[in-house]
């Protein structure tokens, strides 16, 4: 039997296919490879000197997925594939929703047809909504999300729970990601984003290697200690055994929700200061603007899935900027090369 992981080409998918593998576990990987790269999927294999099966399909392909179940006994699906970047979620909200909501919506009908009920589910901190006190627990309810990206994860949430409100046999772990970076400790896999990164971390790696000249910190007058904006940001191979973890919870039937973070708020200053630190590199940075719909400062309350999962951040920050130097100074253009 094998885990089916969607978007196992992409960052967090690759990353946890060398979990999964290095823990003896059988992988299939699809992946329509919009944001994915074939050549990460080999990189894994380097890494862990086990073959990958990879299947070029997309979760919006009913007869795709029918043939990909007949053909692999799977067990349980890991689904990170989707469409992730909030700005471009704003101007393009059917591609969002057809991607994430409705490409959910066909892998479930193919999962029931051929039984196959225990999903780990890739959400998203964004699900808590601009109200919810700091820190975020699971046991808030789910707040109003402020861009189409942020609603295709609490539409999907929401299904999922119908799901198994509808059938007991379903299992579903929603796991909700803080901010994860870093890169595996090979250098080989890591962050390679398509055209101008949106996040603060392939920004700083990107300003560090000579791709961008300078960064921008999105506001210096928050209520916050410096006055940027905090985030929990965790290490991408903490996030990635945090799945393996999830596939302990799905073995029982019912909805389990787990905040994957660290617990800690860091500014965006503390980040540029410490990648700094950790390289010698020096990041040229100016203030500029707040982006629109970014919060001052959350983080996870990540007890529950210590207590439930036994899993905790075990990388430090330093780890974080050490392995995502690594990774951007071996592969300047990412996997294009
Ligand atoms: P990613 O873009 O690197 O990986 C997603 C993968 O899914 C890509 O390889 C892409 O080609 C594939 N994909 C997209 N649409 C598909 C489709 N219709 N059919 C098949 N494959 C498809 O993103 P990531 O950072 O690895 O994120 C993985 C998941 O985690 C996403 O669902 C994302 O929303 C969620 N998430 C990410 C973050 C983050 O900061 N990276 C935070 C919270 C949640
Ligand atoms: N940020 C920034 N400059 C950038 C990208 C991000 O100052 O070029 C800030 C952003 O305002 C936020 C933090 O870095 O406060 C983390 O942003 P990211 O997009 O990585 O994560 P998210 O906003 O999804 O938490």
């Amino acid at each position: 039997m094998a885990i089916l992981v969607t978007g196992g080409a992409g960052y967090i998918g690759s990353h946890t296919v060398v979990e999964l593998l290095e823990a003896g576990l059988e992988v299939v990987v699809i992946d329509n490879l919009c944001n994915g790269s074939r050549e990460a999927v080999r990189r894994v294999e380097r890494i862990t000197g086990k073959p990958v099966r990879f299947v070029q399909c997309d979760i919006r392909d009913r007869q795709g997925l029918d043939a990909l179940f007949r053909e692999h006994a799977i067990e349980a699906v890991i689904h990170f594939a989707g469409l992730k970047a909030v700005g471009e979620s704003v101007g393009k909200p059917l591609e969002y929703y057809e991607n994430n909501v409705y490409g959910t919506l066909v892998l479930c009908q193919a999962m029931e047809a051929v039984g196959v009920r225990r999903m780990v589910f890739s959400s998203s901190a964004t699900v808590y909504g601009a109200e919810a006190p700091v820190p975020y627990v699971e046991t808030t309810t789910r707040g109003t999300t402020s861009n189409p990206y942020g609603t295709s994860k609490a539409m999907v949430e929401t299904l999922l729970e119908d799901l198994v409100v509808a059938d007991k046999r379903w299992s579903v772990a929603l796991l909700r990601y803080f901010n994860p970076i870093g890169a595996h400790p090979s250098g080989l896999i890591g962050e390679d984003p398509q055209g101008i990164p949106n996040n603060l971390m392939p920004f700083i790696a990107q300003v560090a290697v000579g791709r961008r000249d300078e960064l921008t910190i999105f506001g210096s007058d928050y209520p916050t200690t410096d006055g940027t904006c905090e985030r929990d940001y965790l290490h991408v191979v903490d996030l990635a055994v945090g799945h393996l973890k999830a596939l302990k919870a799905v073995e029982a039937p019912g909805v389990s929700i787990y905040n994957l973070g660290t617990g800690q708020g860091v500014s965006v200053l503390e980040m540029v200061g410490s990648f700094t630190r950790v390289t010698g590199v020096e990041v040229p940075y100016r203030f500029g603007d707040r982006r629109p719909g970014d919060l001052p400062a959350f983080w996870a309350d990540a007890s529950k899935a210590a207590q439930e999962l036994g899993w905790s951040a075990e990388k430090s920050l330093d780890e974080m900027m050490a392995d995502t130097w690594r990774w951007q100074s071996a592969n300047p253009q990412g996997y294009a090369e």
